[in-house]
């Protein structure tokens, strides 16, 4: 804008000098040009009123300086007198203009220009009485002339005039810019001395308000919809069509196992494999598409969306999952089924082998009550097979009955060593029980299976001449069961897996003692029914204990209990 002004000024200041040097010049030029006129008419009716007296030697005697031309031309037309001539060597003057009006009217004038000279000259003719003419010609610099006699003087104050324009400009126009560009754009003032400006300052303040108010609805709605997707669980990141983050909530970055994020970063730098990245191509391409990650702590499943806008996409949206546990219960639901199928297999393919022989009378008479035994074995197998098989779905499915009554414990665990007597005695087993009489709430059918598992594989895994002991005691809201024996142990390496499905330890041991690996599946789940936590201590040749926790009062069962 300085500019712009500082040029407009400059080329007005030149303009207007141009225009009036060629106005003073063309002004002095044209009364320069009257002046000359009259002064060669005023001296050619001096000179003929001379003639007329004195005759033609007026003028021999006359010296008329270099300034003016003067020509006596006789009434014919032929020239009789002529100051910067011979008069012989002149052509018939009677056609020239001013010749011919002063024959014809008694004076005449004409001017001629000469382009070589750049020069004018200016004629007046007067008739004589005798009707000779006495001409005087004199000469006038023409206005190209003049201007160019000027052009020096004009010149140098031209560039005076420019150096001045220059300064005078440079401090006009930022003397008019400096106070605009001093406007706070941001909270614009009016100010007295440009009043023009008012329209577009209060056009300024009000868009200036406007603009604070949109921002001040987006960072409150960027603040809202960041408070919302930080109290997500999953992750979400959305990105543009180079794939570079536009969001992305802090479960993205735990789930991903990505540390921090900037502002402007590839989803690349989130997590870098193959899988996801393949993912998230799809996705750009169009396509919903879905994977499983494997990170350090467990697995993920991403789903990653187009977001399309008209017909092309304009970015993705991805969704992060945790699905470590799902995963694992898949895991263990393959694997409980194989084991199921597995486990019902072994006593159905004795059972049936033996029934087999029995029809084809492949089995002696003597024999029969022997493989009648075998048959009836198995079928117990069976039998204890799927009655804690159908135990431990209830308890998975959530189907055990939400028994809330009273149990004392002492009288529970004295009737389940009851139930094991015989199983003692075979074994050789001494069981005792001590403690104190404690009640809880809970269910009576599940805690007398927890029990009775624990005080069964308490004898199963014992030696003859061994011991097994129930303590019942009691903390502050809490009551503590204890079962240990002396019995063989358990292996170090094995304690963690023993609450597994089907696990059993060291298979040729546990394959001379009947079970199904399905016991103590039994006790972890319910005792977690009840809210309790139980824990295994074990040294292999001496003996195991089991302590298990439970809350006096049973607490609302958890709906969401994880299964073991
Ligand atoms: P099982 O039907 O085989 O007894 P459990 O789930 O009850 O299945 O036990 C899993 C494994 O833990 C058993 O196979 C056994 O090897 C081991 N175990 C359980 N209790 C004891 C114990 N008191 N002493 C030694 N080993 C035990």
């Amino acid at each position: 804008m300085t500019k712009k002004i500082f040029l407009s000024i400059i080329t007005i200041c030149i303009m207007t000098l141009l225009a009036a040097i060629f106005l003073v010049t063309a002004l002095l030029y044209s009364r320069s040009a009257e002046i000359a006129s009259a002064e060669v008419r005023t001296d050619a009716r001096l000179i003929a009123s001379a003639v007329e007296q004195s005759g033609g030697n007026y003028l021999d005697k006359t010296d008329f300086g270099g300034n003016i031309r003067v020509t006596w031309i006789a009434s014919g037309g032929n020239v009789i007198y002529d100051t910067d001539e011979d008069p012989d060597s002149l052509e018939n003057h009677s056609d020239r203009e001013e010749i011919s009006q002063a024959f014809d009217s008694g004076e005449g004038s004409s001017s001629r220009y000469s382009s070589t000279i750049m020069q004018k000259t200016v004629n007046h003719a007067v008739r004589l009485k005798d009707g000779s003419v006495i001409r005087v010609s004199g000469v006038h610099s023409s206005l190209t002339a003049e201007l160019m006699k000027a052009l020096s003087p004009m010149l140098a104050i031209l560039i005076a005039v420019v150096l001045f324009s220059v300064l005078a400009a440079s401090m006009v126009s930022r003397n008019i810019v400096r106070p605009i560009n001093n406007i706070d754009l941001s909270h614009p003032k009016i100010k007295k001395n440009y009043k023009e400006l008012a329209p577009l300052l209060e056009k300024l303040n009000s868009q200036n308000a406007k603009v604070s108010r949109q921002m001040d609805e987006l960072q409150s709605s960027r603040e809202q919809f960041s408070l919302m997707t930080e109290s997500m669980e999953e992750g979400l990141i959305i990105a543009d069509p180079k794939l570079i983050v536009l969001t992305c909530n802090s479960s993205a970055l735990r789930l991903l196992g990505a540390g921090s994020f900037t502002q402007g970063q590839s989803v690349y730098a989130l997590n870098n494999s193959d899988v996801f990245r393949r993912c998230l191509l799809n996705a750009l391409g169009g396509r919903r598409s879905e994977c499983i990650l494997r990170t350090g702590d467990g697995q993920r499943e991403v789903i990653a969306s187009p977001a399309n806008s008209i017909d092309m996409v304009c970015g993705i949206v991805v969704f992060i999952m945790d699905v470590t546990e799902k995963q694992e219960l898949e895991t263990m639901r393959r694997e409980f089924t194989s084991n199921v199928s597995h486990e019902l297999k072994t006593p159905l393919t004795t059972i049936y082998g033996i029934a087999d022989m029995l029809a084809n009378g492949m089995v002696q008479s003597g024999d029969v009550a022997e493989f009648g035994g075998n048959i009836r074995s198995e079928a117990e197998r069976l039998i204890n097979l799927i009655n804690d098989i159908v135990s431990l779905s209830k308890l998975d499915e959530d189907a055990a009955p939400h028994e809330n009554e009273n149990i004392e414990l002492f009288a529970l665990a004295e009737e389940v060593l009851d139930r094991l007597k015989l199983n003692a005695e075979e074994k050789g087993v001494v069981t005792s029980l001590s403690g104190e009489k404690v009640s809880i709430t809970g269910s009576r059918t599940i805690l007398s299976e927890v029990l009775y598992n624990l005080c069964d594989n308490g004898i199963k895994y014992n030696v003859s001449g061994g011991s097994l002991s129930v303590k019942i005691s009691h903390i502050p809201q809490r009551v503590i069961i204890t079962v240990s024996d002396t019995g063989m142990g358990i292996p170090k390496q094995y304690l963690g897996r023993v609450f597994e499905r089907f696990y059993r330890v060291d298979k040729s041991r546990s394959s001379r003692i009947k079970g199904t690996g399905l016991g103590l599946s039994i006790v972890k789940h319910g005792v977690l029914y009840h809210n309790g936590t139980v824990r295994v201590d074990s040294e292999e040749g001496k003996g195991t204990v089991f302590t298990v926790e439970l809350p006096i009062e049973k607490k609302q069962h958890n709906e969401e209990q994880g299964v073991f």
